[in-house]
Formats: C-alpha cells, structure tokens, sequence
C-alpha cells in the first residue's frame, strides 16, 4: 500500500466519505466542468425534468464519484451505484435499470469495461428510457418492452478514449477532470481539516499540496498521516513540524514520489546510463513486477517529465538526474 497511490480500496473509500463536499458549492476546483454541471442542473430543476446523462473522465481520486454523489443530490434521487466490472451480463443491467425510480442516478464507474451486450441495452435505456426483458430461453424465449422512468447516468472512466462512439454520444455532458493546482489542494486540505475537526497550519498546508500529486485524495490522505502523526508523536497540532515528520516516514519527497518511484529514476539513471532500457529489465532492477512499475510508477514519472517512453524503452531526463542530486551525462539523449 502506497501513501501516494491514487486508487482506494474499500476501507479508505468509507474513510473518505466523512470528507466528501455534498453540493457543487463545496466542491473545489474543475472551475469550468463545475460551471457547465451547475447550469445543466439548474436548467433541468427549473424544468422539473431529470438532467442529460453526464459522462466524466479523468484520472482517479479527482472527484468522478463524489461528483455523482453530488448530482444525485441536486436532482433529490436515490444514487444507485454500479461499476462495468460488476456487470457482466445483459441481465444484470436489466434488473438494476428495471428497478430506478423518477429522478434517480446511475452510477456507471469504468463504464468502459462494460459487457457488449450490457452496453447496447444501455444504449436504448438511455436514448428511449426502455428495456427489453428477455423471458425464457431458447424458441420459447419472448422479449417484453418495458418503459423506464426519466432517470440519469452517470459514467465515470479513466480512459474516454476506450468509448465507444455510441456509447459517448448518448452523453449530453461529458466532462473532463484535469489534476487540481498546489492552490485548489491547498483548500481541500484546509476544508477536510475543519471536517476532521482541527486545524491545518497555512504553511503544512502548501506543504502537504505540493506533495499530492495534484490528486484530492492523495491530499487527503497524506492530511490523514499528519494527524495520527500529531496525535502520537506531537502535540496534536497539525503543523509545519507534524507534517515534515510524518512526510519523512512515509518517504514523500518534494515533488510527491515515493521510495518506488526513486528506485525506478535511481536504476535507471545510475545503472542503465539513462536508458533507454526495456520495461521487464527495469523492473527486474527493482525487484518489482513489470505492470507495478507501468501502471503505479511511471505514469507520474512521465507526467512529471522525469522519463519519457520512446519505442527503444524507458529513459530518464535531465531533470531526474537533478532531482536525484546527480549529474546528467553529457551526450544525454535530452
Ligand atoms: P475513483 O475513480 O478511484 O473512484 P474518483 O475520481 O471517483 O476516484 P472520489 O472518490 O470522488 O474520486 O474522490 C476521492 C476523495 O477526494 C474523496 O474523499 C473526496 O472527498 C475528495 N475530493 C475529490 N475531489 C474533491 C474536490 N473537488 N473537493 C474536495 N474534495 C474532493
């Protein structure tokens, strides 16, 4: 388990749940995205009519499902949850859609791993609010119209791009959530502080922002640490001292890697020249797993700009070997 992993399981999603904003107000950041749900929202209320479905993509622990928590608020329906994964046959789909009631959200998470069959029942669910209930099997088998009540989806994913067309053209909404500055953290940090009931100190509060990878619930968490830090090693307060103490066991460094991710820009600056080198020989170099390293270490890495992935393999930049304390060579491929 990484401090800084911007996946939950579920323990830490119950956690979460007392820090969740519960109306568009109190959410911070995504300004635009914020704006246009607010006037669809509105417009759709004015109207007494269910909202146009919303799809939102973007990288995990930014907001998709504290966002459906919040339209499903707004619209005073039941929000009913559900993941791609979970639904593995047509059927599945059918008994869940069968039972929304007038106003209700439908929460689609990773709807881009939903079964085929599952995804053209959506279709018509979505477009004509009805359901074809198969009844029986075989010759006998007959299919019964049923009608839906207006009802919304919401679909999260991480990857848009994996849609398809049909799929996200049946979104009246889609939106884009882009990683939050060191600013907008700063103030989820303070908010869910409140929450927790004490107080974070201005200057652990920027600090613990630039250290959350841009992710409210990396943010969190971290804020999380700092307050059992303070409770059994300091006075309690959340302050500058707590949070560089509880940073520095946790092995958070000033841009927000972890042990993991300096073991990969270590080996591959110190033991590989800098690259480029395979993803499996790389991984090997740090005892991990080939996909721990692809999927938990490097897309930050890469997004930070300390490897770039060229079709020959992994290399480091220049800014890596700085941020390491080491010298770049100098015919370095930057
Ligand atoms: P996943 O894809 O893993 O389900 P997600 O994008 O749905 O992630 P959420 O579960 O909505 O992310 O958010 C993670 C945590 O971060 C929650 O505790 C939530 O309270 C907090 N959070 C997210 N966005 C904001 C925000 N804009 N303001 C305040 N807190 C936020």
């Amino acid at each position: 388990e990484r401090v800084v992993d911007a996946q939950a399981g579920d323990l830490e999603r119950a956690a979460e749940a007392a820090l969740r904003p519960g109306s568009l107000g109190e959410f911070v950041g995504q300004p635009k995205l914020r704006a246009q749900l607010d006037l669809v929202l509105t417009a759709a209320a004015q109207r007494g009519a269910a909202p146009d479905h919303v799809l939102l993509s973007g990288p995990p622990g930014l907001g998709k499902t504290t966002l459906a928590m919040i339209i499903a608020a707004e619209t005073g329906g039941v929000l009913r949850p559900t993941s791609g994964p979970a639904v593995q046959h047509a059927g599945d789909l059918a008994a869940i859609l069968s039972s929304l009631n007038e106003h209700d959200v439908l929460f689609i998470d990773e709807i881009h791993r939903l079964a085929r069959a599952a995804e053209e029942m959506l279709y018509l669910a979505m477009e004509d609010f009805r359901v074809d209930v198969v009844v029986g099997k075989g010759p006998g088998a007959t299919s019964i119209p049923l009608t839906l009540p207006r009802f919304t989806v919401v679909g999260a994913t991480t990857r848009a791009g994996l849609l398809p067309a049909p799929l996200r053209d049946r979104f009246g909404l889609t939106g884009h959530l882009e990683f939050y500055s060191d600013d907008e953290l700063e103030r989820v940090l303070t908010r869910s502080a409140g929450l927790l009931n004490a107080t974070l100190d201005p200057q652990a509060a920027a600090l613990l922002a630039a250290r959350s990878r841009g992710t409210p619930r990396i943010a969190n968490r971290l804020l999380r640490r700092v307050q059992d830090w303070a409770q059994v090693h300091g006075t309690g307060a959340l302050d500058l001292a707590a949070t560089e103490a509880a940073l520095e066991l946790f092995e958070v460094d000033a841009k927000g890697l972890d042990r993991l991710d300096r073991a990969v820009l270590h080996a591959l600056c110190t033991r590989f020249g800098g690259g480029p080198v395979g993803l499996t020989t790389l991984a090997v170099a740090v005892g991990e797993e080939a996909e721990t390293v692809e999927t938990v270490a490097e897309p930050f890495l890469v997004r930070e700009g300390f490897i770039v992935r060229s079709p020959r393999g992994r290399m480091a930049t220049a800014a890596a070997y700085h941020h390491l304390g080491l010298t770049p060579p100098a015919d370095g491929a930057f």
